[in-house]
């Protein structure tokens, strides 16, 4: 049989403006040179100002994609994105279970960074009690570890009590992203399935340019495991990525610029 190309789908939501969301995804998939796909639970009408509207994509035809792709394509990855609310949550964990696209990178997007929520909370409860138990990797950033887990998190072992508590609800490996913390370095605390630990430490870039860096983030760690990389290097890789993209700013829009995604 002929070698395929590195498969991969991501299950988000749309950004108008291009920055997040599943245009992000796309970019880097492309960036990182996996064939992208895509199923659409949610559409955003949204620039670099902000999130002006948004809605959920009716269950039946999130159904309708994930038949599309399981029918035809052979992938090897997924990742999750904004997902809305509650009944799009309970529509993607059983499309999932049906189908067979390899790990999947839970990114639990909840609030866009100009304050618009991009997930309902009554859905919180379902995507930890549903979704976590099926996810190879969960992205939270600090604000999103601390919805899941219910506490606040301000100190280093915080962190890493934070994502244990995150692997006891089921996530199988579990990276907090420490951007949204106010000190100079930022650094992600990772914890594997096998109890491996480490600190991802890059120094904190001054720029606007962040739109859509946690979709980035889990987009590229995504493409590395389909193309059969250790999830340890591709979280290294996807690491070194988010910091080439920030460091190197592409101008668009008139707000809160996107992440450059071929830096
Ligand atoms: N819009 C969509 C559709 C997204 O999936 C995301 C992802 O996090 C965002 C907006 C938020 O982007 P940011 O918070 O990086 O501005």
């Amino acid at each position: 049989m002929i070698n395929q190309t590195p498969q991969v789908v991501t299950i988000a939501g749309s950004d108008s403006g291009g920055g997040a969301g599943v245009q992000a995804d796309l970019k880097t998939f492309q960036a990182r040179e996996v064939f992208g796909m895509s199923i659409f639970v949610a559409l955003t009408a949204q620039n670099t100002y902000g999130v002006q509207d948004a809605f959920a994509v009716p269950e039946s035809f999130i159904e309708a994609q994930f038949n599309s792709l399981a029918s035809d394509f052979n992938i090897r990855a997924a990742k999750t994105g904004m997902l809305a609310d509650s009944a799009v949550v309970k529509t993607v964990v059983k499309m999932y279970k049906q189908v067979d696209f390899g790990p999947l990178i839970v990114d639990p997007v909840m609030i866009a960074k100009g304050g618009h929520p991009l997930l309902e909370e009554e859905a919180v409860a379902t995507i930890k009690e549903e979704l976590l138990p099926i996810a190879t990797v969960l992205t939270p950033n600090l604000p999103e570890a601390e919805v899941l887990i219910g506490e606040k998190i301000t100190t280093e072992e915080e962190m890493m009590a934070a994502a244990a508590t995150l692997q006891e609800l089921g996530a199988k490996n579990v990276i907090i992203k420490g951007g949204h913390s106010q000190k100079r370095e930022a650094s992600d605390f990772v914890l594997l399935e096998d109890g491996t630990k480490f600190w991802l430490t890059a120094p904190r870039i001054e720029t606007a340019n962040t739109h859509g860096t946690g979709d980035t983030f889990s987009a590229c760690i995504t493409a590395e495991l389909a193309k059969g990389k250790s999830l340890e290097q591709a979280i290294i890789t996807a690491k070194q990525f988010i910091q080439a993209a920030i460091s190197q700013p592409i101008y668009v829009g008139h707000g809160h610029g996107p992440t450059n995604h071929w830096a």
